[in-house]
């Protein structure tokens, strides 16, 4: 029997009304793990309302006290630490280690979240006016919810959830459907924690789940993560709706490497961004722009070692990438090769139609490298998602800056180089949110919020760090005179 998924509201497991469930595999084996789901409105509403039952005793409970809960969930992912890898291994595709890195990551959050009780703190004026004080101090705001992507399906919810409860909000969580089980774990750990009924809630669904927490008036506000299309819908949706909203979309990041780079670290770095968790992060590196004489040495380099990379499951030895995430995914991925093709790209390494031995029927993309790409080229352009990276050769700095300046997207972008002079003009001048100096994923650690402009961030204030916790807090004036 396939496990049909739950949902977790008011403290319980419950079955959901839902009449659909969307199978979920193992896209390298093809396994059917589980049925998701696909809640309707009235199980968002159940864990809304659960939520808002909770929220006035759970913003009460001491803030030292809900923080002891951050440390005995950081205790118990510790434990459970190689079996959420498994399942995020299973569910997503990636590999083993990139997985671990993906659990040590979420586990940074829930540290981080330990660190509330300093990071909310109000401030305070003597004597504004004659024998009048002035005070501002942040309060919770309610009940908060995130929806969340496939591609980091422990990370990116545990980006929000720890900071959102420990300032003293309860919370909502609609996951991927194409990844839930992840959170069906986390959630098993949350339960084992004896938090008070209702503070956290997981219902699993997919756009229509989702709609319909956006459309809560119970819902104050909304963490997202996706890609730019959804995160346009979801910034408006919650906008209308009038709830505080901080939507990270999907990227194009560019990596400029220039003749004075060192090739060799340049050149592993580079690899790891682009073809790292097969290409589905919103960090990787999509385009590479090679700087005047950098272009010949740097495209060789490159060309042997992605070709040296050994495609697998991600739970077998040795295996350096994994799969996509589905079959549908393949195919969309390798369509796109094909219009770089067609618009003049030449793919000098060619993943499409790659068979992996005892896993044929996976969703494997092999690294593959475009040359000649052209900014107008839709390669250049759009998100990929996958593990396909084009090659552009510029004369200059100037027209680089220019190249990745004129993207639509701003997540990330990185520069390879020995001058301090090009890096902080890179810096200065790029229009990035993440910005990488011979780092080719300029990934922000829990502590500093998560950069992104353009399109590929809607809302003022970003995921993590102190900007996290305004989200989550309002400030409330207090202007005291005692006669
Ligand atoms: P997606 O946009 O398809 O889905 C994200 C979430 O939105 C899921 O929970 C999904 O069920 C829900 N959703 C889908 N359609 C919706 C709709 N019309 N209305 C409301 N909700 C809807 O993204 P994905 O394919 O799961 O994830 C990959 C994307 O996420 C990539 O574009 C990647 O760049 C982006 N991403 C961005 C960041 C970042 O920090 N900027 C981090 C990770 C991933």
């Amino acid at each position: 029997m396939v496990q049909k998924l739950k949902n977790y509201i008011g403290g319980r497991w419950v079955e959901s009304s839902a009449a659909n469930y969307t199978p979920v595999h193992n896209p390298a084996t093809c396994e059917l793990l589980a049925e998701c789901p696909d809640s309707p409105r009235v199980d968002v509403d159940k864990a809304v309302k659960a939520a808002s039952a909770a929220y006035e005793e759970w913003r009460s409970t001491p803030l030292l006290n809900r923080a002891q809960y951050m440390f005995q969930l950081k205790t118990a992912l510790e434990e459970r630490f190689e079996e959420l890898v498994a399942m995020v291994v299973k569910e997503n595709g990636k590999t083993r280690d990139e997985a671990r890195g993906e659990v040590r990551r979420g586990i940074e959050s829930v540290d981080f979240a330990t660190s509330v009780s300093s990071l909310m703190r109000g401030y305070k004026t003597e004597d504004i006016s004659t024998g009048i004080d002035e005070t501002a101090e942040r309060q919770p705001l309610g009940v908060f919810a995130a929806i969340t992507p496939f591609n980091f399906p422990l990370m990116v919810p545990l980006w929000f959830l720890p900071t959102a409860i420990t300032c003293g909000n309860t919370f909502v969580l609609k996951p991927s459907p194409q990844t839930p089980i992840s959170m069906q774990l986390l959630f098993e750990i949350l339960d084992d924690l004896d938090l008070p009924e209702g503070v956290v809630n997981l219902v699993q669904g997919g756009k229509d789940s989702a709609l319909a927490v956006m459309e809560h008036p119970d819902v104050i506000g909304v963490s997202f993560v996706g890609s730019t299309p959804v995160a346009k819908i979801v910034y408006e949706t919650c906008a209308k709706h009038g709830k505080r909203v901080q939507a990270q979309g999907g990227a194009k990041n560019y990596i400029a490497v220039m003749p004075d780079a060192n090739l060799e670290a340049s050149v592993a770095n580079i690899m790891g961004s682009a073809f790292g968790c097969a290409g589905q992060r919103c960090l990787a590196g999509s385009v590479v722009v090679a700087v005047g004489d950098a272009y010949e040495p740097l495209k060789r380099e490159l060309l042997k070692r992605a070709s040296g990379l050994r495609v697998g499951y991600g739970l077998a030895e040795n295996t350096q990438m994994g799969t996509v995430i589905s079959d549908q995914s393949r195919q969309r991925i390798e369509g796109m090769i094909q219009e770089g093709v067609n618009e003049g790209a030449t793919p000098v390494l060619d993943g499409r139609g790659i068979k992996v031995e005892g896993y044929e029927n996976g969703s494997f993309v092999g690294p593959t490298i475009l040359d000649g790409v052209t900014p107008e080229m839709k390669v250049a352009r759009d998100e990929i998602f996958g593990p396909v990276l084009s090659v552009m050769h510029v004369p200059d700095f100037e027209s680089m800056v220019q190249v990745i300046n004129q993207s639509r997207y701003g997540n990330a972008a990185s520069i390879f180089t020995s001058s301090g002079k090009y890096a902080r003009e890179f810096k200065y001048r790029i229009r990035a949110g993440n910005i990488g100096i011979n780092v080719g994923v300029a990934a922000a650690t829990a502590s500093f919020p998560f950069g992104g402009q353009k399109e590929s961030f809607f809302g003022d204030l970003h995921g993590q760090g102190q900007d996290a916790i305004e989200f989550y807090t309002d400030r409330k004036i207090l202007i005291e005179r005692w006669l």
